[in-house]
């Protein structure tokens, strides 16, 4: 429908000259198509009348449509100010000047500003392309890229620039690779010490039940060796995957305890995807089995519409009490809360 000066016939259609009503604003609102002008008599030509033939045609019924997901506000306690300043900036253009990768930004971390303008970060090595599809990572999926020989030098480098004194390594899971990447690791490894003298927390992919990889990585001596959980059994193929096996996450941690019980070995659980509190606390134990020392528990966030819904929004208060459970069970250090993640203040808990 056109308008001209205040009226709101179709000329296309429309016989009369102009109405001479006032103008009016733009028509945007849902109430303002309402409002029709009560002196205008439009009415359409004869011939646009449509011919009797045509009240024949068959009554198509469109299908019913998708409804739209609801709309997830977050709740006010996931709504913060998002820090700036200097400290980002100079992060920022730090990792790109070397050409790295961070998880921080592959995985949309909602820590990446207060981390970034503390000039901390977590490196990401072997390439952007991962070889899971994870339903809960918005890493990119793809054909992945061969490795780069000096990636070590650099990470090693940011590692001196940034002055850190706790360096967290992790990759994108390279299945495509005969070791998964555990010697690029144990590379990273040596290079960040000798270059910083600062402890080093790796945090790996599966390396799915090929030990040899386990044990190369953990040649490399790191302080701490970080193998998330993700998520309780219950979901674990939904969430992470065909080829993930809970058993063989919680067999890797084992090992990496029995094959030097001097590096601290981490864990870590998504909340919010349809977990019950029971199934937490029985991975808790199951974890704690197998000789874990430090947990972190987060809330899941939705990267995309793509992803793995939201099932639930844990208050913070619950995040305490869990991590105060899991304290009481054993570990040795418990970071638990709405915006915890792997890396989250990882120096305060390998320096406890
Ligand atoms: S929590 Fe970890 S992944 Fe997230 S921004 Fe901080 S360092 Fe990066």
């Amino acid at each position: 429908m056109s308008t001209q000066g205040g009226c709101l016939a179709d000329f296309a259609r429309c016989q009369r000259p102009p109405c001479r009503l006032p103008a009016r604003r733009r028509i945007d609102y849902y109430s303002d198509r309402h409002t029709i002008p009560v002196r205008c008599s439009f009415r359409p030509l004869e011939r646009s009348v449509a011919p009797l033939a045509m009240l024949d045609l068959p009554i198509v019924t469109a299908p019913p449509s998708e409804p739209e997901p609801p709309v997830r506000r977050l709740p006010p306690w996931l709504r913060r100010n998002v820090p700036s300043g200097f400290g980002l900036h100079a992060t920022a253009e730090l990792i790109s000047d070397l050409n790295l990768a961070t998880v921080c930004e592959s995985a949309k971390c909602p820590n990446r500003s207060e981390c970034w303008s503390q000039k901390t970060a977590t490196l990401m090595i072997m390439g952007e392309v991962c070889t899971r599809p994870c339903g809960f990572c918005s890493v990119k999926k793809g054909r992945t890229e061969a490795l780069e020989a000096d990636e070590p030098a650099r990470v090693a480098e940011a590692a001196a620039r940034m002055d850190l004194k706790h360096v967290v390594i992790t990759s994108v899971t390279r299945d495509d690779l005969p070791d998964g990447g555990a010697d690029h690791f144990y590379h990273c490894v040596l290079a960040v010490r000798e270059r910083t003298g600062a402890s080093v927390e790796v945090l790996t992919p599966d390396f799915i039940h090929c030990r040899e990889a386990v044990a190369r990585v953990v040649e490399a001596v790191p302080e701490v060796f970080n193998h998330n959980t993700e998520t309780v059994p219950r979901l674990y193929r939904e969430v992470r995957g065909r080829k993930s096996d809970y058993r063989w996450t919680l067999e890797l941690l084992r090992r990496v305890k029995a094959m030097n019980p001097a590096i601290k070995t981490k864990s870590g659980l998504m909340l919010g995807l349809g977990e019950t509190t029971t199934e937490v606390l029985d991975t808790l134990a199951d974890l704690l089995e197998v000789g874990c020392d430090f947990l972190t528990l987060g809330q899941y966030l939705q990267p995309t519409r793509e992803h793995l819904p939201v099932v639930r929004y844990l208050p913070p208060e619950e995040f305490d009490e869990l991590g105060e459970r899991a304290r009481r069970m054993g570990f040795r250090q418990v970071a638990s809360g709405p915006f915890v993640r792997s890396s989250y203040h990882a120096r305060e808990m390998a320096e406890s």
